[in-house]
């Protein structure tokens, strides 16, 4: 489970998110949508702390992010993690950005052992059999040997969810991976994420595929100006109430 409060983030004396409160249930999908410069990719960079907060809390598992409870003086204290505490909390995540970021020089199945090899220490024949698994879920099975480049968006955005699952993350946060893709190739991107949903990982995915959060979110949240201004189920997509989400519907429809 994911718990945000109150949460705030400036960057300098710009104000990006000004107290986000949101709660994901574990084995649900939490779609997020909102205008550029709302402060969505923000927000799942905190969570996986890519950035640090300037107000508020996260938990994820029951976990406060960056921090821990240390006594002082017979005083309950929070201190920030150390960095192997932090990987550690992060390791718990898995993190799917718009572009793909993929090694160019590694092939897919090179891409999707580096990290159990290099961050978990795994044997090679363990990461490479972790891997194998991995692209066969995420319907490349026979692309292992292709170098990125050989490979098309969608099926390089596969690769990429595919090393994010090869670290067995508790919950995948997704940042518009479909939006870098000509729209012939979103579907078999969604299709992976669409299956994942259905195997009760728990996920939160910012996205402007509105079909895809109709069908397949459990929470819809809408922000803007750095704030939530309404969740709630997918029903909200057809009957919004705040006139902020109606307008951004009517653009993005
Ligand atoms: P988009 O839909 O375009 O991806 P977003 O909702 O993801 O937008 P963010 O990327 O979270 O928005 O950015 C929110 C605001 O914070 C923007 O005004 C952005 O310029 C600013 N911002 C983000 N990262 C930084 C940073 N590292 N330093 C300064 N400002 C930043
Ligand atoms: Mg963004």
């Amino acid at each position: 489970a994911i718990k945000a409060t109150q949460v705030h983030k400036a960057f300098g004396t710009l104000h990006v998110l000004k107290g986000v409160d949101l709660t994901v249930m574990p084995g649900t999908v939490t779609v997020i949508l909102g205008p550029s410069g709302s402060g969505k990719s923000t927000f799942l960079r905190l969570i996986n702390q890519l950035e640090t907060l300037t107000g508020g809390s996260i938990e994820v598992n029951g976990e406060l992010v960056g921090y821990k409870h240390v006594e002082k003086n017979g005083q309950d204290m929070l201190q920030t993690l150390n960095d192997k505490e932090i990987a550690a909390q992060r390791s718990k995540l898995g993190m799917v950005f718009q572009r793909f970021n993929l090694f160019p020089h590694m092939t897919a199945i090179e891409n999707v052992m580096e990290a159990p090899v290099h961050v978990q220490h795994k044997s090679k024949k363990e990461a490479h059999d972790l891997a194998v698994a991995e692209l066969t879920r995420v319907g490349l099975g026979d692309r292992l040997d292709y170098y990125p480049s050989q490979l098309s968006g969608g099926q390089q955005q596969r690769v990429a969810i595919a090393r994010a699952l090869a670290m067995k993350p508790e919950i995948m946060l997704f940042d518009e991976p479909t939006s870098a893709l000509d729209p012939e190739l979103v579907g078999e991107v969604l299709n992976v994420m669409r299956s994942l949903a259905k195997e009760g990982m728990t996920m939160v995915c910012v996205t402007h595929e509105i079909g895809f959060a109709r069908e397949v979110a459990d929470q819809v949240v809408f922000m803007d100006g750095g704030v939530v201004v309404e969740k709630g189920g997918p029903e909200i997509i057809d009957n919004p109430t705040e006139p902020r989400f109606k307008d951004f519907l009517q653009h993005v429809l």
